[in-house]
């Protein structure tokens, strides 16, 4: 039996509708050298109504693809906003990939368009005659006639793009399952590989971020969205911010402690999302330059494991709790939510807000081992993360990538176990986990304990070749300033946190860790640099 339900499709231009006009006064903030500026929703939805007839006059038509190269702000907002409800494809470029890589995935995607901000040029300029599929830049806060691009590429300004069109635009009907936005993975290992979201999908995971025990957001919350809208498309937080009125707090390209700290006290967030790494440079800051952040309701952390001293260090000291979630650009990317079930003790919830988290409702997941065979969930079997659902990708775009997927699943390279309650703990990515004499030891866990340390800012983990047992583990040490350790206390202090042949016979202390372009820690140049494992 059918059912006998209207079939209307969810899209971007519905939602852009929606949160313009039901959240009309909802506001939307960038932060920059002469201070905050804010616009209303209401403001935003008229300027993407004039950046769609404006590309449109450029040409943009069908699924052509329009990319951003873009920090976070209002400007790049309205292109989230514009290009997927008017049809065409948003494809948001991380900045910080190698210039090769850049030139790659435009020309592999055919961008036709490029937004960037002026402060960005200088990064892009130059790859621009490489570009061999684009036919306009349109430049936010530059003067177009200053700006050097090889003949096929006419330069624009945004505002001159905007100007003279209708502040409304009638965004189509679209067949909700057509391509909406993609993004490239940063390619860790070979070319980066493409992926298409949908507006359905886009759709539903806005409603899960919304969801009370993922992000809980709502239109009384402010928004503070670190996480680059070029990194697996600011973790949903855009378009679920729209869909509910709550709103936005855009950093633009101040990323660093102080302004981070300056927009928690000034512009008073109740939610904020970030990589680990940023809250532990801001953890660092506060200790010298308290500042209040009580506006705070929660915090989400992800793109890597967060460490216990993290998340305790912002509870105790400044009342903030710290919620992990899993995901990945393949994931749209939430796949779990770190919310433990009520009624248990603190220590028991902490430990739980330790693990990865629950896997939310649209998705399933399992874990499979070498030989293929899917393991139980009872917290010991480890194995490979497999996951499915409708904001999950099932391929990637002109691709064959048949490796990554398993049966339909997408095989995610993360390893690790799943609790009979569905908490995911993940032991490491498969390519760090370091095989110590057939043995497996977790750089992740290592790297947890080793940052319990008063003294440790920072604490990297790798494998490095090993003569007797194959691989042993290094350990990369920043040290907080005006502290010092050495590697023996080091040494003792893991002693008995971890198993006695786990313990790191190699130590190196440098000055920070390297930050792959979404700010993780980059273990490939670490072992670069590191490839004979030195003692230091
Ligand atoms: P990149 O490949 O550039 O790191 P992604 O953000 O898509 O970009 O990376 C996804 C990966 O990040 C996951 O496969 C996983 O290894 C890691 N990751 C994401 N969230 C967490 C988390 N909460 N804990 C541990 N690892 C995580």
């Amino acid at each position: 039996m059918k059912s006998t339900m209207q079939d209307t499709p969810l899209s971007i231009g519905q939602l852009v509708r929606y949160g313009t006009s039901m959240h009309a006064s909802a506001t939307i903030t960038t932060w920059s050298e002469a201070g905050p500026s804010t616009i209303t929703f209401a403001e935003l939805g008229r300027r993407a109504a004039k950046l769609a007839h404006g590309l449109r006059a450029l040409g943009i038509d069908g699924d052509q693809r329009v990319a951003t190269f873009m920090w976070n702000n209002s400007q790049h907002m309205e292109a989230y906003m514009a290009v997927p409800a008017m049809g065409a494809v948003l494809h948001t470029l991380n900045i910080r990939l190698f210039p090769e890589q850049l030139t790659y995935i435009v020309d592999h995607a055919e961008d036709s368009v490029i937004i960037a901000d002026a402060s960005l040029l200088p990064l892009l300029t130059p790859l621009l005659p490489t570009m061999t599929t684009v036919r306009h830049l349109v430049v936010v806060g530059a003067d177009p006639a200053q700006v050097q691009a090889p003949d096929h590429i006419e330069v624009l300004g945004y505002e001159d793009v905007l100007a003279g069109h209708p502040d409304e635009y009638d965004w189509p009907e679209l067949d909700e399952r057509s391509a909406a936005a993609m993004c490239y993975t940063s390619g860790t290992t070979g070319d980066p590989k493409g992926v298409v979201y949908s507006h359905r999908s886009i759709w539903l995971h806005s409603m899960q971020v919304c969801m009370t025990d993922a992000m809980a957001l709502a239109q009384s919350d402010t928004v503070l969205a670190i996480v680059p809208m070029f990194h697996a498309m600011s973790w949903g937080l855009p378009y679920a911010a729209l869909m509910v009125g709550a709103s936005l707090i855009m950093p633009d390209r101040f990323l660093q402690p102080a302004p981070l700290a300056e927009m928690m006290t000034t512009l008073r967030p109740t939610a904020a999302a970030a990589v680990p790494t940023i809250w532990q440079a801001l953890l660092a800051h506060l200790e010298d330059h308290p500042a209040d952040l009580s506006s705070l309701r929660d915090v989400t952390v992800g793109g890597s494991a967060c460490p216990p001293s993290l998340m305790r260090a912002f509870h105790e000291k400044y009342g903030v709790p710290i919620s992990q979630a899993w995901g990945m650009t393949e994931t749209s990317p939430l796949g779990t939510s770190g919310r433990p079930d009520v009624g248990l003790s603190p220590e028991d919830e902490f430990d739980l807000r330790c693990t990865q988290g629950r896997f939310v409702s649209a998705v399933r997941a399992r874990l499979v081992d070498d030989s293929g065979a899917v393991m139980p969930w009872d917290g010991t079997h480890v194995g490979e993360l497999e996951v499915r659902g409708p904001w999950i990708t099932g391929s990637y775009y002109r691709s064959d990538a048949s490796d990554k997927f398993d049966d339909g699943w997408l095989r995610t390279g993360d390893v690790g176990t799943i609790s009979e309650g569905g908490y995911l703990t993940l032991t490491d990515r498969s390519k760090d986990i370091i095989k110590s004499g057939g043995e497996w030891i977790s750089s992740v866990e290592l790297e947890n304990h080793v940052m319990e340390h008063s003294a440790v800012r920072e604490a990297a983990v790798i494998g490095v070749p090993d003569e007797k047992w194959d691989e042993r583990p290094l350990v990369a040490v920043v040290v907080r300033e005006g502290q010092t350790v050495t590697a023996e206390e080091l040494r003792d202090f893991l002693d008995g946190r971890v198993a006695h042949w786990q313990l790191p016979e190699r130590w190196t202390f440098i000055d920070e860790v390297p930050k792959t372009s979404v700010g993780k820690f980059d273990k490939k140049r670490l072992r670069g640099s590191h490839a004979d494992g030195a003692l230091e």
